[in-house]
């Protein structure tokens, strides 16, 4: 934060001046209104939270990939397209929810102090991976401190993703997945009210809302709006339910498939088997219109060949969703089908039995 350290000299001297207050305002030299922290010294422009940095006009309109060689068998009539998500600037679907998160955060005042529009509490939430790299990346780009509780398990990629944009990370027991992770997040934030803002993925509005304003539009558009078929997988839901929802309020013909593993063991990272995990709150079950369980290995056996048939180089989320649309498809004589490949394959180097198959 260049303006941030530029101001600082000024704000020792008014800093003489409110010794008394714990947080103050003034105008500096160029009559910008500078608000100050005086326990901590630290001086904030409310431009430099309120002006949009320049990685959010980088996310969303991502391309609709069709997928041509890999699903030769399926009716001519049938035409199957993927939403490559990882075009985004933090590699993932999840930089259109978190950036909703924290603009709507930042604008009704739930980061700030006393009602001020400045960060005075730090963004908690749980996450796998993706969604807390989002964060990370807006929060360091719009000057948010962001703490983050991840199952120790995570792939090591993700958790030095995550350092390395500066996030605090805070590893929960593996045995308990995310859902552990959602229990410890619950707690600190009810014990540290003050000190945390608790975004809660999982049942804040404005997750599934990001889909719905662009995912769903962008998609429809995208096919002219000839979209018969929307797949995608379910972990928060907010891709299914956003999406979804604009899908159906355009044309309610629309068919809604949501994906998630078949148990609740699985190396499906990013999904969630619904039957056996805390539901999120704004997960509608009545939404979907049909469900399919896809096993872990299937899914491999799908990053393997996009990657070596259509040259989509996809994280193992996508691998299950052209899984789904492929069994979809073959049902079909017209249509045209649409999932979500929702990260690339980088995360996933790591992963042993994924890579280490010839087939
Ligand atoms: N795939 C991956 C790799 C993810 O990180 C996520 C988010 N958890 C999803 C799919 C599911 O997206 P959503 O949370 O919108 O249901």
């Amino acid at each position: 934060m260049v303006e941030t350290s530029l101001i600082f000299v000024e704000s020792k001297i008014a800093l003489s001046f409110a010794a008394f207050f714990f947080v103050c305002w003034f105008f500096n030299f160029n009559g910008e209104k500078i608000f100050m922290n005086t326990s901590t010294q630290t001086t904030y422009s409310i431009k430099t939270f309120t002006s949009p940095s320049p990685l959010e006009s980088l996310v969303g309109n991502t391309p609709l990939l069709p997928l041509r060689r890999i699903f030769s068998d399926i009716h001519p009539g049938v035409q199957i397209f993927a939403k490559a998500e990882w075009f985004n600037p933090g590699g993932s679907i999840k930089d259109r929810p978190a950036l909703a998160i924290l603009r709507r955060a930042l604008t009704d005042g739930s980061l700030g102090l006393d009602g001020l529009p400045f960060p005075g509490r730090r963004l908690l939430d749980s996450t796998s991976g993706n969604m807390g790299i989002a964060y990370a990346t807006f929060g360091a780009a719009l000057g948010v401190p962001v703490t983050l509780a991840v199952p120790a398990n995570a792939s090591p990629e993700r958790i030095a993703i995550l350092r390395s944009l500066g996030a605090d990370l805070i590893l929960t027991d593996p045995s308990e997945g995310s859902d552990g992770a959602i229990r410890f997040v619950r707690e600190l934030a009810l014990c540290d009210p003050e000190g945390y803002w608790y975004a809660n993925q999982y049942d804040n509005p404005a997750n599934w809302q990001s889909h719905y304003n662009t995912t769903g539009p962008e998609i429809y558009t995208q096919t002219a709006s000839q979209v018969t078929h929307f797949i995608a997988g379910l972990g928060t839901s907010g891709t299914l339910t956003g999406a979804g929802r604009f899908f159906k309020a355009q044309n309610p013909d629309i068919q809604l498939v949501a994906v998630q593993p078949d148990g609740p063991f699985h190396g499906l990272e990013g999904l969630k088997h619904m039957p056996s995990a805390i539901q999120p709150g704004i997960f509608d079950p009545a939404l979907p219109d049909r469900t399919l369980a896809i096993d872990t290995e299937q899914a491999h056996k799908m990053v393997r060949s996009l990657a070596r048939q259509e040259g989509l180089f996809v994280g193992i989320s996508s691998g299950a969703a052209a899984w789904a649309a492929y069994q979809l498809a073959l049902e079909l004589t017209n249509g045209v089908v649409v999932t979500i490949f929702p990260d690339a394959g980088y995360k996933y180097l790591s992963d042993k039995n994924l890579w280490n198959n010839p087939k």
